[in-house]
C-alpha cells in the first residue's frame, strides 16, 4: 500500500471547507538574512494548532459505516492524538486515545477536551503498541498510528499541495519525525513542480531518519532528549522510510541551540509562534547550514503548540 500524487489531490478534496488553508508568510528580514526568497507555510495556525489534522481526518474520512462505529484508537502524547480527537468528533466516531502518564498535562487536557476518552500507560511497565493493540482487538476499533500509514502521508501532503500550488519554489524544507509529513511534502511538491528539490531536516540528537536516508538501512534512537518533541520518534516506519529514499533528495541535522535560535527569531522577529519542532525546518535555514543564495525556499512551519511552562527558562 503506497502512496501516489493522486492519493494527495483526493485528500486535499475531503479536507476542503474542514482543515484551514494555512497563510503563506514572507518576511524582508529573513530575505535578506538568507539572501533567499523564503516562503512559510504556516501550519501553526492549522485546526489544533498543526499540520496533523490533515492527516487524521484524511484516514477517519475514509472509515466504514462499520469501523466509523466501532471508533478509532491511537496511541500518541502529541499533536496527532489532537487530531485524531477532532477529527472524530467532527466525523462523530468514538475515540480512544493512549496516552504515557507522563503525558504534559496540557495535552491530556486538550485530548479530553476535545471529547475523547484517554487512557494513560506507564512507560516503564508496559509498551504503547502492545497496550493499544490490545485494547483495539478488545473494543473493535480501527489502529490509526501517528505516520506510518496510507491515508496519513496522503492528509499531511496536502500542506505542500496548497504551498507549492500557490507559490513556484525550487526547494522545500520539512521537519522530520516519523516521516509522515515529510513523505507527504516530497510527493506533492513534485508532483505540483516538477523539478523541486525536497530536504528534510531532524534534530542532530535524533538524528535516525537522517542515517537511514544516507545508509539505505533503517536506523532507529533509543528516547532522544530533543527539545523538538515532535520528532522523538524511534525511527521511521516501514512505509515512511521507502517514500522517504524514493522522493526526498537530502537530509540534514541541526543542534538543540540552532533549533531554539530559530524558534525564538519566528517568535520575535515575525510573530509566529511555533513549537520546537515546529522551527525544525527554519531552523536549518536561520543557522546556515542550509544556503540557496537566489533561490526561492519553501518552509513548513509545521506546529505551534508550544509547551510554554516547559520553554520558559529559555526566556
Ligand atoms: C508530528 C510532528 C512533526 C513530525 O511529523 P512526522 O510525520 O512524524 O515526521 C513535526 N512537527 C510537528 C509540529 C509535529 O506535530
Amino acid at each position: 500500500m503506497s502512496v501516489q500524487f493522486a492519493d494527495i489531490e483526493q485528500a486535499a478534496l475531503r479536507l476542503r471547507g474542514v482543515a484551514n488553508a494555512t497563510p503563506l508568510h514572507t518576511s524582508r528580514t529573513v530575505n535578506a538574512l538568507t539572501g533567499a526568497s523564503v516562503f512559510f507555510k504556516c501550519e501553526n495556525f492549522q485546526r489544533v494548532g498543526a499540520f496533523k489534522f490533515r492527516g487524521a481526518y484524511n484516514a477517519l474520512s475514509q472509515f466504514t459505516p462499520e469501523q466509523r462505529k466501532r471508533g478509532v484508537l491511537t496511541y500518541s502524547s502529541g499533536n496527532h492524538a489532537q487530531a485524531i480527537a477532532l477529527a472524530g468528533q467532527l466525523l462523530d466516531i468514538p475515540r480512544l486515545i493512549v496516552m504515557p502518564q507522563d503525558a504534559p498535562p496540557v495535552k491530556l487536557a486538550a485530548t479530553r477536551g476535545y471529547g475523547a476518552e484517554v487512557i494513560l500507560y506507564d512507560k516503564h511497565k508496559q509498551t504503547r503498541e502492545t497496550l493499544a493493540e490490545s485494547l483495539a482487538q478488545e473494543r473493535g476499533m480501527t489502529v490509526i498510528p501517528p505516520y506510518d500509514h496510507p491515508h496519513i502521508v496522503a492528509g499531511q501532503g496536502t500542506a505542500a499541495l496548497e504551498l507549492c500550488r500557490a507559490q513556484d519554489v525550487d526547494v522545500v524544507l520539512a521537519p522530520c519525525g516519523g516521516g509522515g509529513l515529510l513523505s507527504g511534502t516530497a510527493l506533492a511538491a513534485k508532483g505540483v513542480l516538477g523539478r523541486v528539490r525536497v530536504v528534510g531536516v531532524e534534530p542532530a540528537l535524533a538524528d535516525d531518519a537522517t542515517r537511514s536516508f544516507r545508509t539505505g538501512r533503517l536506523c532507529s534512537v533509543h528516547n532522544p532528549d530533543t527539545i523538538a518533541d515532535g520528532a522523538r520518534t524511534p525511527s521511521l516506519g516501514a512505509l515512511t522510510f521507502e517514500l522517504v529514499r524514493r522522493h526526498v533528495d537530502d537530509m540534514v541535522t541541526v543542534t538543540e541551540k540552532q533549533i531554539v535560535d530559530g524558534m525564538l527569531f519566528l517568535w520575535q522577529r515575525m510573530k509566529l509562534v511555533v513549537e520546537p519542532t515546529g522551527a525544525l525546518a527554519f531552523a536549518a535555514l536561520h543557522s546556515g547550514v542550509l544556503k540557496f543564495p537566489g533561490q526561492r525556499v519553501g518552509v513548513l512551519l509545521s506546529g505551534g503548540n508550544a509547551d510554554f511552562s516547559a520553554l520558559k527558562h529559555l526566556l
